[in-house]
């Protein structure tokens, strides 16, 4: 039986080109995003069959571990998670309301340690399980307006490092992927190449060819991969 790789936030932008990958290579793919007739729409785009579409906010501690439950019982152990779910809202701190707080730190950082929790029990039957969580190089350096959507992204550079000790004598790795900036849905209408060491922004292919890799390479564990054509060089 191939492998099921999940992708939270597979939807669209780099969770679907991640999403493509893996089924190229050959695995069976749960789609999941808050939109199910966009997750529904990517599954049909994929190569092979046995892919199924999920919907989930992973902001919500009932609906993601009924979600979870689900993909097990339909499509069986969990080989592969990709926790690409997230947004952003760029505002100065002072202008920045509470409930836009709250939401980004439920989306992008509660909601990958949910799914992660969702997942384990059932990677534990799995050799070779892997994760991948989605960061960003802004949690790693900081920058100015995404001081919420920073923090969100740097809580899971010390969730990724700590689930990885935990989980290293199961044999199920978890690593942590930076994008810098990415042709996507969240980029649209930025113009920030010239900041760029590489003179452009990367495309969902690319960051999705990094995260195949941390999946696939055996020896790699708690790691932070940087994606940003240099980027992080030059903040
Ligand atoms: P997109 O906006 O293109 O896609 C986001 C995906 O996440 C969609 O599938 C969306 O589907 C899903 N999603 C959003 N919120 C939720 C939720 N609460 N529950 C379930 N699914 C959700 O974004 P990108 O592909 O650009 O971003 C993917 C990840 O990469 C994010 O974590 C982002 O922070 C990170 N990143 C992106 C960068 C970039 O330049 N693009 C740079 C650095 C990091 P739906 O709306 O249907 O739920």
């Amino acid at each position: 039986m191939s492998r099921l790789a999940v992708v939270c936030g597979g939807s669209r932008g780099i969770g679907k080109a991640a999403s493509r990958l893996l089924a190229e290579r050959g695995c069976r793919l749960a789609v999941v995003s808050r939109n199910q007739d966009a997750a529904r729409a990517t599954v049909a785009s994929l190569q092979g069959a046995d892919h199924l579409a999920f919907s989930c906010d992973v902001s919500k501690v009932q609906e993601v571990q009924k979600t979870f439950d689900a993909i097990q019982k339909t499509c069986g152990n969990i080989s592969y998670l990709v926790n690409a779910a997230g947004f952003n809202r760029d505002a100065l701190l002072l202008r920045t309301k509470p409930e836009d707080m709250v939401a980004l730190l439920e989306t992008n950082l509660l909601g990958t340690m949910l799914s992660c929790r969702a997942a384990l029990r059932s990677m534990l039957h799995v050799q070779g399980a892997a994760i991948v969580n989605i960061g960003s190089v802004v949690g790693l350096k900081g920058n100015v307006g995404q001081c919420v959507y920073s923090a969100s992204k740097a809580g899971l550079e010390g969730f990724t490092r700590s689930l990885a000790k935990e989980v290293a004598s199961r044999n199920i790795r978890v690593n942590l992927l930076t994008p810098g900036f990415i042709h996507t849905d969240m980029t649209v209408g930025l113009k920030e190449e010239d900041r760029v060491p590489l003179g452009r922004f990367g495309t969902p292919e690319e960051v999705a060819h990094a995260v195949l890799f941390l999946l696939e390479t055996p020896y790699v564990t708690g790691q932070v991969l940087v994606v940003d054509g240099g980027l992080q060089l030059a903040m």
